[in-house]
């Protein structure tokens, strides 16, 4: 392994210190939401205590303290994914609000009937559904790019149907039913051969993983604080500036206006014209406070330590005889999701929590991977930064002990 501060970054998760049903709890649902350290905890009740006031229109000296920390962490998260400008920082509620940003103002103004859509077989349903709104909207059509049953994108069948009907490419930097970390470099770059735009759904991959937009040179990327150790109810679209820029609002209300007459109103500049209304404060705060977190741990580290787990985690899962590993992509970050011979994943969700052990359950929002695996649900053990190999042996000897009890 290498030297990773795993004992200081546990001490920093106080709900790690847990127990649960009378053991100590092993949170390996990371994928579902990360748990919180100490510094977001701190940053979010640190500014309900003492710098708490509505931003942006405030001439008072909370007003600018609380847009001070607002502002402050737009431009964190900017450094973070290492885009040009605040400007391309739009907050959002998560990253299912900034697909469907995308889709209600990118894609309306600029999709017509007959246009196409191209997504993969392994999307989030907050990558499907957003874009089935629009085609219905539209008469656009939806395409999907299949995947191979180790859970990988095919690219040859992707490549293929990258017509010149598709008007925009959709799609899962990281998958979070399988784990699989798709070709991202290589989409981009044949997509913008054609001059297709490329969403990616980072929601997954960006608590594993550098990410770098204009490296990635994508068009947009979305993500969830609540998964990169940050609160829930916030979320960040980043999108190219010209494209923001020629884009029509998402919603209309206050702060995303210049002026307001009843005949026309004016649309403020970017980023404020994406942010309609009073947003969540103490959460933009909070996943500041997550970046600067990981920052001073470094996303390359978090991305070795992780993969270590992984190739543990997968050495150990196939030890174990009736347990079918469920996407074994050679490009994968840190999960697990598995099934077991004549064992329903909830009942093992249901007798792992008595062992104190939290894993998912279910389909994952990702219905049609399960249709294409012919499973109702998987088992999802999801790993993440605060995780321990001896963590993955509880977990492994309480998948050992339930096929002893039911299998
Ligand atoms: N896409 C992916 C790949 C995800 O893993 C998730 C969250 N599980 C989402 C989108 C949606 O995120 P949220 O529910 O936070 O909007």
């Amino acid at each position: 392994m290498t030297t990773f501060p795993i004992e200081k970054i546990r001490a920093d998760f106080p709900i790690l210190a847990e127990k649960i049903r009378g053991k100590d709890l092993v949170y390996l649902d990371n994928a579902a939401s990360c748990q919180k350290p100490n510094a977001v905890i701190d940053a979010i009740s640190d500014l309900y205590r003492h710098d708490y006031a509505n931003i942006h229109r405030g001439v008072h000296t909370l007003s600018v303290r609380a847009t001070d920390k607002f502002e402050g962490a737009r431009t964190k998260v900017k450094d973070f994914i290492n885009a040009a400008s605040e400007k391309e920082i739009i907050f959002v509620r998560g990253a299912t609000e900034a697909v469907n940003l995308v889709s209600q103002s990118y894609g309306r103004a600029n999709i017509k009937a007959g246009d196409e859509i191209l997504i993969t077989a392994m999307e989030h349903h907050s990558n499907i559904v957003p874009w089935q709104l629009l085609c219905e909207q539209s008469g656009a059509v939806l395409k999907v790019a299949p995947i191979n049953l180790k859970g990988e994108l095919i690219y040859s069948e992707f490549a293929a149907l990258l017509s010149d009907r598709i008007r925009l490419v959709a799609v899962a930097h990281m998958s979070n039913a399988l784990g699989t970390i798709n070709p991202v470099e290589k989409i981009i770059a044949a997509a913008h051969a054609r001059n297709i735009p490329v969403l990616l759904d980072g929601a997954q991959a960006i608590p594993h993983m550098k990410v770098d937009v204009r490296a990635l040179d994508c068009d947009f990327y979305v993500f969830s604080g609540h998964k990169l150790y940050g609160p829930s109810g916030v979320g960040v679209l980043y999108g190219k500036q010209a494209l923001l820029e020629a884009m029509p609002p998402y919603q209309g209300g206050g702060d995303m206006i210049r002026r307001v007459t009843f005949e026309k109103s004016e649309y403020n500049t970017l980023p404020y014209k994406f942010e309609a209304g009073t947003p969540s404060i103490a959460d933009v705060v909070g996943l500041g406070a997550a970046i600067d977190y990981l920052n001073a741990i470094g996303m390359e580290n978090v991305a070795a330590y992780e993969a270590e787990l992984l190739d543990y985690a997968t050495e150990q899962a196939r030890k174990i005889k009736g347990l079918r590993i469920i996407g074994e992509a050679e490009h994968k970050g840190a999960i697990l999701s598995f099934v077991l011979d004549h064992i329903h994943p909830h009942d093992i969700g249901t007798m792992l929590d008595s062992l104190g052990i939290a894993i998912r359950a279910g389909h994952h929002c990702a219905m049609p991977v399960m249709d294409f695996y012919g499973v109702p649900a998987t088992a999802r053990a999801s790993f993440a930064m605060y995780n321990t190999r001896a963590e993955i042996d509880v977990l492994m000897r309480g998948i050992e002990s339930l096929i002893k009890v039911f299998g």
